[in-house]
């Protein structure tokens, strides 16, 4: 097992509250490491809205969720945090020394000084496909992330669902037919309406590809699974399927690709022995810190008299919680100085504009 990364700051979660308190924390001098169960930063503004406007970021007229995940990223750049994406906090626990070891789905460990619990409503993980028995084929037959392309090789591949994912992945597998290399033998989008929420041009891929015969769209939706009894175990063959007219038909599939987007889930955040308030962190509005030492709450997850989930009380908050960190972590120091960044040559030696 390698030893653990050893940092004065970790922070759980890379939405936009997240991403700030990077900035926050770079301002006070401190590196972060950060975590998300996601592979792409942004929180909430990118998985739930990312082409949606938003009309309350201070100096920021209107922006979408995919934007402001942009550029909070862009202003964390002179701080370099070091993002550990795909993978989940799993366990945290206290060490003799004061520090909190961590250890992440995919075992990465961090044994740190501080921890920002910005897990907004929770980690985002793939809505599953109810049916009875689906489990077994899992990474196998059936997928929540695009395989890798030579798995759809000669395959009658269904991608269920109606989002830019889902579109993207059945134009990239009409694509891959199209080319011949790695060929699917057979493209089919499964979604109970033939409506798709995608940008423009994607659509207009998705109807051209539609339009060549390259790929199929069935309205319907999954019901049950028709599987063979074969070595070394059972396949998966076929998906029933109730159509809009209540018939039943059955689609042949050796693959299913299945989008129907992310859902919060709490997950491990609850057995961290932190005290909760329905499904959320109580704090210190001043210092945003749990009753834990040296971990602290910012954004959606967190809650205080008058706590409003906005994303700019989510800045504030972990404004809030670098100051009160930076203290912590400089015991017995004279307090944190308020600076500006306009007039502090401190601050922006930091930022790297000095
Ligand atoms: P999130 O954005 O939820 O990010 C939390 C991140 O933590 C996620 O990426 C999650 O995967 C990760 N995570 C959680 N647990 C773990 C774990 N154990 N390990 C690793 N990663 C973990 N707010 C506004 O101010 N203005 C608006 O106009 C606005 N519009 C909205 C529109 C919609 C449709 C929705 C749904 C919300 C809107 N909001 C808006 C609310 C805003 O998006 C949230 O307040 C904001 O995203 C909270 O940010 P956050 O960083 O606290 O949490």
């Amino acid at each position: 097992m390698l030893p653990p990364i050893e940092t004065d700051a970790l922070v759980i979660g890379a939405g936009p509250v997240g991403l700030f308190q990077v900035f926050q924390l770079g301002l006070q001098g401190f590196h972060a490491h950060v975590v998300d169960t996601l592979p792409a930063v942004g929180g909430q503004c990118l998985a739930l809205y990312p082409d949606k406007p938003i009309y309350d970021i201070p100096g920021l007229p209107v922006c979408t969720g995919r934007e402001l995940a942009d550029r909070l990223l862009l202003q964390t750049k002179p701080f370099a945090p070091t993002f550990h994406l795909s993978q989940e906090v799993a366990e945290v626990a206290q060490q003799p020394d004061g520090r909190w070891l961590l250890q992440t789905t995919v075992g990465t460990r961090f044994l740190t000084r501080t921890v920002f619990i910005a897990a907004g409503v929770g980690a985002f993980v793939a809505r599953s496909l109810r049916l009875e028995g689906i489990q077994a084929f899992e990474d196998q037959q059936v997928h929540y992330q695009a395989p890798e392309p030579e798995t759809l090789a000669g395959q009658r591949v269904v991608i269920n669902g109606a989002d830019e994912t889902a579109v993207q992945a059945a134009v990239d597998a009409a694509n891959q037919k199209r080319s011949g290399l790695n060929a699917p033998r057979s493209v089919t989008l499964l979604h109970r309406k033939d409506v798709f929420e995608a940008p423009a041009p994607l659509l207009a891929e998705l109807a051209a590809l539609r339009a060549a015969d390259a790929l199929r769209v069935t309205v319907g939706q999954a019901v049950g699974l028709q599987t063979h009894d074969s070595t070394p175990g059972p396949r998966l063959t076929g998906l029933q399927i109730a159509t809009a007219d209540d018939e039943e038909l059955t689609l042949p599939v050796d693959q299913l690709l299945v989008f129907l987007g992310l859902a919060p889930r709490l997950g491990p955040l609850v057995n961290w022995g932190l005290a909760m308030e329905r499904k959320l962190l109580p704090v210190d509005p001043v210092s945003c810190g749990t009753e834990l030492p040296g971990i602290f709450a910012v954004g959606d997850i967190n809650h205080y008299p008058g706590k409003r989930k906005l994303i700019l009380c989510g800045f504030h908050e972990a404004t809030m919680a670098a100051f009160a960190a930076a203290q912590w972590l400089s015991p017995g120091q004279a307090p944190v100085r308020l600076q500006y960044t306009t007039t502090s040559t401190q601050l922006q030696q930091r930022l790297g504009v000095a």
